[in-house]
């Protein structure tokens, strides 16, 4: 018990202790916290459906029909005609022939990658790769290399140097904490040449890029028998889980091996339901992204002038850079005292002295909410 409460003291003292925050009401840009009301710039429903009517209608009709729980692991009785007509639309709408539905992308990760190596196979992970692929690729037993971020180069010279067992390539296919993107048509003919597979977590992607919202992959082009992707299905789809879409042929064997799919229950088919209508949403509502893009222009040319700089993104996620994590927290803290909600990211979520704004916006942000943002940082400067 001493032991932990000194560790968490470090913590405090480093400015590195996480608190939770308790919120009353629904997501969206207004978000009522502990009492008040704040300008949230903080959340993943990048498309803002979450709190969608269709959404929750589609819920309430499959609570009537299925109830609540799913009951049982996929495999034994959990698996609805709501979770398999999503899978059949999840599959058409990234353009794949099959697609698998977990209950979360953490789990999603860790069960695909360890059912595709093991011990005896090479897996090769980004540097910059979310927590879910590394823990995965740990977890599979496989020996563990790393390649310079979205460096296509430098992973092809990893990947000559494995000659025997499997290979499996992980990358985001947007970095969470930087929001720039990986170059998808290098990565996969390089995996391509060297006969490994390739696993793309398309997390913030999914919804917001390429035509449609059909993802990263579709983008940029990039469709091939060994290249899988990972969507979650909390994030721009505004509901909860995760699904793995590929090859038939692949998948068929990721339902025999995934082991966070075989033994945890199925998510509730009410979940599935709602991201059916969810997916209709994404797929017809243009004015989304579109909105996303303005946004993140105007919030751009706005905060050009700081002294701390936001990284290049061109997604959802626009991440200012102010180095020393008790400024990233002092700042937090003081648009806060103003009604701004935007989290700080410290170490060890991204690279000692990264310490950052992450400002991540919605379809449902007015220009009004960006310049208030861009006033309240532009007057902290
Ligand atoms: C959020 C996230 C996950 C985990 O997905 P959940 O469904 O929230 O468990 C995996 N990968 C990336 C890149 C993420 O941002």
């Amino acid at each position: 018990m001493q032991d932990f409460t000194t560790r968490l003291e470090a913590l405090a003292s480093q400015s590195l202790l996480r608190t939770r925050r308790v919120v009353e009401g629904p997501q969206g840009p207004l978000l009522q916290v502990e009492g008040t009301q704040e300008l949230s710039f903080c959340s993943n429903d990048y498309l803002g459906l979450a709190n969608h009517p269709a959404l929750i209608d589609a819920a309430t009709d499959a609570l009537q029909r299925y109830g609540m729980g799913a009951g049982a692991s996929p495999l034994i009785s959990g698996h609805s005609r709501a979770h398999e007509s999503l899978e059949s639309e999840l599959a058409a709408f990234v353009g794949t022939p099959s697609a698998l539905v977990f209950g979360s992308g953490y789990m999603a990760n860790l069960g695909v990658t360890a059912a595709l190596v093991g011990k005896g196979d090479t897996v090769i992970v980004d540097r910059l790769a979310h927590a879910s692929l590394i823990d995965g690729a740990r977890l599979s037993g496989a020996s563990l290399k790393v390649f310079p971020h979205n460096d296509a180069v430098r992973l092809e010279q990893v990947l000559a140097r494995c000659t025997t067992g499997r290979k499996l390539v992980l990358t985001d296919a947007v970095f969470s904490m930087d929001g720039d993107l990986a170059p998808l048509a290098a990565l996969a003919a390089v995996c391509g040449r060297h006969d490994a597979w390739l696993l793309v977590d398309d997390a913030h992607g999914l919804g917001v890029h390429g035509p449609q919202g059909r993802g990263s992959l579709a983008l940029a082009g990039v469709r091939a028998a060994h290249v899988l992707t990972m969507g979650t299905l909390g994030k721009a789809a505004g509901v909860a889980g995760a699904f793995v879409a590929g090859d038939a042929g692949v998948l068929a064997w990721i339902l025999q091996r995934a082991r966070t799919y075989m033994f945890s229950t199925a998510h509730p088919p009410a979940l599935a339901a709602a991201t059916s209508a969810s997916l209709a949403l994404i797929a017809r509502e243009d004015w989304r992204r579109e909105r996303l893009q303005a946004l993140a222009a105007q919030l751009r040319a706005g905060l050009a002038g700081l002294p701390w700089s936001l990284l290049p993104s061109a997604t959802a996620i626009q991440p200012l850079i102010v180095g020393e994590n008790a400024t990233a927290r002092a700042l937090s803290a003081a648009l806060r005292a103003q009604g701004i909600w935007v989290p700080a990211i410290c170490p060890p979520t991204v690279p000692k002295g990264t310490a950052r704004l992450r400002i991540s916006l919605s379809a449902l942000h007015t220009s009004a909410d960006v310049a208030r943002l861009v006033a309240a940082l532009t007057a902290l400067a």
